[in-house]
């Protein structure tokens, strides 16, 4: 008798939650997708395939997240993520060529064609102590159902989940609405969900610039408020979410964000970011100045699909600081190659401390800033070497834009164009002339002699 009674009331307490879940059930709109102009043939074959196949094993399958905000406003995606209620270990058993990855939160790779699809299991926000002292949200690694993996969403607009094969796209939270508007929105209480993962502001800089969407007041000031935790964020991922801002193809805007809303002392502590554009007091780049004419130049060529140079960017942004410290060096009697290298590793110290830089990068960097000094040099064979080098046209590039902060004229710079492209007995020509302008080859003789001397 006992027992069953126990397990009647467990069957109430279950018809119970059953009941409530049909009124917490979030309303949601499930449009077809041809009235959005979205149609199946946006989607890369590869994910196609693993769609189709997800839902032929009787799971579900969706498009979401960026691609499916990208495709609505005519945006080519950079890739395709997908969602799905099967668990990671039952997604790899669907395919020949897949592998769980993540520790903290594992997800499913598909490796078709050259491709690699991101199939994730649907998630929900962890409520049990899983926050730092900052209230910063350490875990979200629990499966959960869509309802779930739709709260733990960002924006209305990174929530629409498209499923190309019944063509209909699940929305939640007004989320079309929102991309009509052109405007970022958070999904829930926006502080909280700010202080709850910081890197959500860098992430809406980087979605309003690159799609061109509006970022209201009330958020900027919620954006702004929240920029201190920047500092608590692990520096793998303000690194990565930064790098794809500034190869968005609209750095620029990305970048008067930051200082809009006074981001950058967050984003990198220890170090003034273009001190000389900011000593204007002015929240934005000031036009045609160093960094705005940098960053300009760099969407330009993100957006003709040219090469760039990651060493370039950072040199850039840090250029400031580290001529700064190289004068300081220079006044303590240092020859000049040694004043910047030590600048370049103090500096790149101490954004190390809080930015994450790939070996490769750093030493692009140091190169950069060593060759800047070989622009002074006309003597011996340096000339002609430092015009082969193969970071020459980036370093020359940069010795171009200092002209901007009065550090180098314009002359010279057309100089080291004008002998970069000449032929040989043109090159000493030119060098010869310059000598003797300068008179810098004498001294060079003389230095060298008397060192000799020294040495004998
Ligand atoms: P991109 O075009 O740059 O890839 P994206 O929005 O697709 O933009 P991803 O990092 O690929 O960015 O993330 C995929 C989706 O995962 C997002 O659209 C969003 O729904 C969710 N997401 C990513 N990062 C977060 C975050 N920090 N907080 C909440 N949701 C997130
Ligand atoms: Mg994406």
């Amino acid at each position: 008798m006992q027992k069953i009674k126990v397990g009647q009331s467990s069957i109430f307490l279950i018809m119970l939650k059953k009941f409530f879940a049909i009124f917490n059930k979030r309303e949601f709109l499930a449009i077809k997708s041809s009235t959005l102009n979205l149609t199946r043939k946006a989607i890369s074959n590869p994910a196609m395939t693993v769609i189709k196949k997800l839902q032929k094993s009787g799971w579900d399958g969706f498009i979401v997240g960026g691609a499916v905000r990208d495709l609505l406003l005519n945006v080519k995606p950079k890739d395709f993520d997908i969602v799905t209620n099967a668990k990671p270990a039952e997604v790899k058993e669907l395919f020949n060529r897949a592998r769980i990855i993540g520790r903290r939160f594992r997800i499913v790779h598909v490796y078709i064609g050259g491709e690699t699809i991101e199939v994730s299991t649907f998630r929900k926000r962890n409520i049990a102590n899983e926050y730092d002292r900052h209230g910063r949200l350490l875990r979200d690694n629990v499966f959960g159902n869509i309802e779930e993996d739709v709260e733990r969403r960002d924006l209305t607009i990174n929530s629409l989940y498209y499923d190309p094969i019944a063509e209909k796209v699940l929305d939640y939270h007004n989320g079309i609405s929102d991309l009509n508007k052109r405007e970022i929105v958070i999904i829930g209480n926006s502080r909280k969900r700010l202080i709850e993962d910081p890197i959500r502001i860098i992430r809406i800089i980087r979605l309003a610039a690159k799609l061109n969407l509006l970022i209201p007041n009330n958020l900027k000031k919620e954006m702004k408020k929240g920029g201190n935790l920047l500092q608590n964020v692990p520096k793998a991922r303000l690194s990565d979410d930064l790098l794809k801002l500034f190869v968005s193809g609209r750095s620029l805007q990305g970048f008067n964000y930051i200082l809009e809303m006074e981001l950058q002392d967050f984003i990198f502590p220890n170090l003034g970011v273009c001190l000389m554009e900011k000593k204007k007091g002015s929240k934005t780049l000031t036009k045609n100045g160093f960094l705005y004419t940098a960053l300009k130049n760099l969407d330009e060529r993100v957006n003709r699909n040219k090469k760039i140079s990651l060493s370039f960017i950072f040199t850039v942004l840090f250029w400031e600081k580290i001529n700064e410290r190289r004068t300081d060096f220079l006044n303590s009697e240092i020859s000049e190659y040694v004043a910047m290298q030590k600048a370049v590793n103090e500096v790149f110290y101490d954004i190390s401390q809080n930015f994450y830089f790939q070996r490769k990068h750093l030493a692009g960097v140091k190169e950069l800033c060593m060759l800047q000094v070989r622009f002074s040099k006309f003597f011996g064979k340096s000339p002609f070497s430092l015009v082969k080098h193969l970071r020459f046209p980036s370093a020359l590039k940069l010795f171009e834009l200092r002209v901007k902060l009065n550090e180098v004229e314009m002359e010279s710079v057309m100089w080291w164009k004008e002998f970069s492209s000449s032929p040989d007995n043109k090159k000493a020509c030119m060098l010869s002339t310059m000598k003797n302008k300068a008179g810098i080859y004498k001294s060079g003789r003389r230095r060298k002699r008397k060192k000799k001397g020294s040495i004998n």
